[in-house]
Parts: C-alpha cells; structure tokens; sequence
C-alpha cells in the first residue's frame, strides 16, 4: 500500500468517533499492524515465537458482508446505517471505509426506494412497521450478489416489483431473499425465508473451491487474507495423502473441503448451524469430494462421541466462535491424541486460556503461531497455531 494512500485516508472516516467499529483508524496501517503483533505477543509469547503478522497491501473495502440496520428519525427521515460499537444506537452512514462498495451502494438504493413503494422502516418500540435491516453479500471471485431484506413481518406489498426495480438499478444483484424477523431480539435475521429471487443463495472461490454461501450460514468475511490464512493452515497440517482430518466449527466446510483437495485420505467436518451443515455438503459434492463427511452438532459432544468409539484422527483443524473452544472439546481431543493441531482463532484471549488448558494436561506444545490481519482498522486479530505432541514431530 503506498503512503500517500494510508496518509490521505488515515483517520479520515467522518463517523470514526461515532461509529466505533474501526477502533484503530487514529493508526496508520503499519502501526495498527506493530499494536496487532504486540497483542498477539503479550498474550501467547509464554507459549511459543509468533512470527510476524501478515497485513494487507490493500486495508480498505475489504468486508465481503455488509449489513445495515434501518430506522426513521423524528423528522421522518428514514435513515440506514451501523450501530454504534456496544450500543443499541444506529449511526447513519451511505459508505465504509471498510465495507464493499458495490453493496453500500445498494443498501442506499434501497432506502431511496422505499418511499416509493410507501414501505415504511421497523419500530423497535411499536414492533410495528417493514424493514428492519438490509444484508448484503457478495462473492469476490465470482461477482455474484445477494440481498437480503430483513421485515418486521411476513407482507411485502408489491414485493415483485420491488425486486424488479433493484435489480435494475444493479443487474450484479444474482438473488434476492426476504427474512421475516418479528421478534424483539438483537439478532439480525429472523427464521423465516423466502426467496425473492434468484437460487437464494450465492457462490465464492476460495482456494480453488468453489463455495455455496446462504443468508444465515457463515462465511469468512474477508476473503483476501482468508486464502493466506487457510494456506498457512494446510502448511501447518502438512498433509501428506491418508490421513483422516477432523475440520472442528467448520462453517459452510471451507477449510475441511480445501483439505481434501489438498490431499487429506478421508475428512470429517462438525458444526452446530443447520444451515451451515447443509452447505457444506453441498459444497463437497460442487467440489466433486466423496472422501468428506458433515455432521450437525456441537463440536464438543461431537469429539467426546469420537473418542469413546476409539476412532483415530491424525490431524484436528479446528476454529471455534470469539468464545474458543470447550473444555469437552479440549478433553476429548487430547484423548484422542491427534499427531497434529492446527487452532485457528479470532480472539486471541480465549487462544491463550485454551492453549493454557491443554499445555497443563497434555503433552501438546505449540511449534508457531501465525498472526493474521483479517480486520484492518478494528482491534481484531486472527492468529493461527500449530500444536504437536512432545517428541512427535520437530
Ligand atoms: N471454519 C469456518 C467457520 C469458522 S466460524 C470458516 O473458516 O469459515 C465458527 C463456526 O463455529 C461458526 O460457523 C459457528 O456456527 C460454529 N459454532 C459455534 N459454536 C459451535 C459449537 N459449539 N459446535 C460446533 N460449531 C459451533
């Protein structure tokens, strides 16, 4: 990245007070990389040498997801925006440094057509009213968009219509889905769904794979430093052509089908959203993988069930929620005793405690650790660790 860029835009987001996401835009890029690094150090240098972080050349538009929350303020304007980082207050805002261009566009579009159609903005007071968020997806690789209007309630007068007139304004969009979330709840999305338009759901290349992603499933949310990740794992895994790889909160089944490509003999994936699951299934059989299996449960239960059938893994991939893993998961691991470990995490506070617990009751030592910038200008940091068993390997 060159200076003059990270000069011009440092620190320049009108909102960066108000907003709070972007809690190390006061940074440059390089010095938000050197707090990064020195977190990442305080916390697990105690463990083993973290190599030096990985930045982006590029630390801008980067977020793949954008989502929206919509409300009408009191001079009835309607206004659409983030919510202030720890609050319930949406911070009005048409783009983000951080976030896709082609998809804060759209969320504006929207806005701008809702008094059109006479569609009205969600009261979280009332629970009365439409639109409550907008979600917005989009596939990197392979340029396909999906929307998603989150409503209050099931109607949605002259829904065809107003889908038509959207995807004229942006023919990028490929789907367009409606989630009825009529509950009062922080959550975003609401169970019901309804496809609008389109297959529902959209497609990314990550690694050679391709990847089927829905409204509700995750999906690494920046998916540059997601390849530079998922490379540094099958290093670390080292896979050499038979093993049996267990991929742990697997998602939609990414690192697990990217492991199998690269040669894994057999993998097994586990992760408790259904949703996620039944991507990931179809995401092994678009890949043409038949040595893959998915199953829906928490990973915890899932590897103590494993470890009392006196199954065998060679290599455990797992890469747990902000929350880390569980002290089930961490028993039957070392019950298990895979050869290797590779721990990918995005809170390096529970990384720490977890790598703690295991260190006290096994013998699994930690032979590096990789920081990884995933979210340029917010404090998050993505690290990745390889473990072994003492007098296994190295
Ligand atoms: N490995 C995937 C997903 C990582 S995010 C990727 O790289 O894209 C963490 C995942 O863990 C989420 O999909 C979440 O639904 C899942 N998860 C959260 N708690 C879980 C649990 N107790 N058991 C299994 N999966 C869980």
């Amino acid at each position: 990245m060159s200076q003059t860029k990270n000069h011009i835009q440092n620190g320049s987001c009108p909102v960066y007070k108000k907003c709070g996401g972007c809690q190390l835009q006061n940074l440059s890029y390089p010095e938000q990389l050197r707090f990064k690094q020195s977190k990442v150090i305080k916390l697990l240098k105690g463990f083993g040498r973290v190599q030096p972080i990985i930045g982006m050349d590029n630390p801008y538009h980067y977020r793949n997801k954008v989502q929206a929350a919509f409300f009408t303020n009191r001079q009835g304007r309607i206004v659409s925006g983030v919510y202030q980082s720890g609050t319930h207050h949406i911070v009005g805002i048409d783009s983000c440094q951080i976030e896709d261009v082609l998809a804060d566009k759209i969320i504006v579009a929207v806005r701008k057509l809702l008094p059109s159609f006479r569609l009205t903005t969600y009261n979280e007071d009332t629970g009365k009213g439409f639109l409550r968020h907008v979600l917005v997806k989009r596939g990197f690789a392979t340029n396909e968009v999906m929307l998603v209007l989150v409503t209050g309630s099931a109607i949605f007068p002259s829904k065809n219509h107003f889908v038509k007139e959207i995807v004229k304004q942006f023919p990028q969009i490929t789907t367009v889905v409606q989630n009825v979330n009529p509950y009062r709840t922080n959550l975003v999305l609401g169970d019901k769904q309804t496809v609008l338009y389109g297959s529902g759901t959209i497609e990314d290349i990550l690694c050679g794979c391709r990847f089927r992603i829905s409204p509700k499933s995750f999906y690494q949310i920046n998916p540059v430093q997601t390849e530079i990740l998922y490379n540094k794992a099958m290093e670390y895994a080292d896979l050499k052509g038979n093993e049996t790889v267990l991929d742990a909160y697997c998602g939609i089944g990414t690192i697990g089908i990217v492991a199998a490509k690269r040669g894994a003999g057999q993998v097994i994936g586990v992760e408790l959203n259904g949703d996620a699951v039944r991507d990931a299934k179809q995401n092994a059989k678009a890949n043409g993988l038949q040595n893959i299996r998915f199953y829906k449960g928490d990973a915890g239960a899932f590897m103590q069930a494993v470890a009392e059938e006196g199954e065998h893994l060679d290599v455990v991939m797992m890469d747990p929620p902000r929350a880390g893993s569980s002290v089930p998961f961490l028993n039957a691991l070392i019950q298990l005793s895979p050869e290797t470990v590779v721990y990918i995490s995005c809170n390096p506070e529970t990384l720490a405690r977890d790598l703690h617990y295991l260190q006290r009751h096994s013998n699994y030592r930690v032979r590096s650790i990789q920081p990884v910038d995933m979210f340029p200008h917010t404090a998050h940091v993505e690290s990745v660790v390889l473990m072994s068993r003492v007098g296994s390997r190295q």
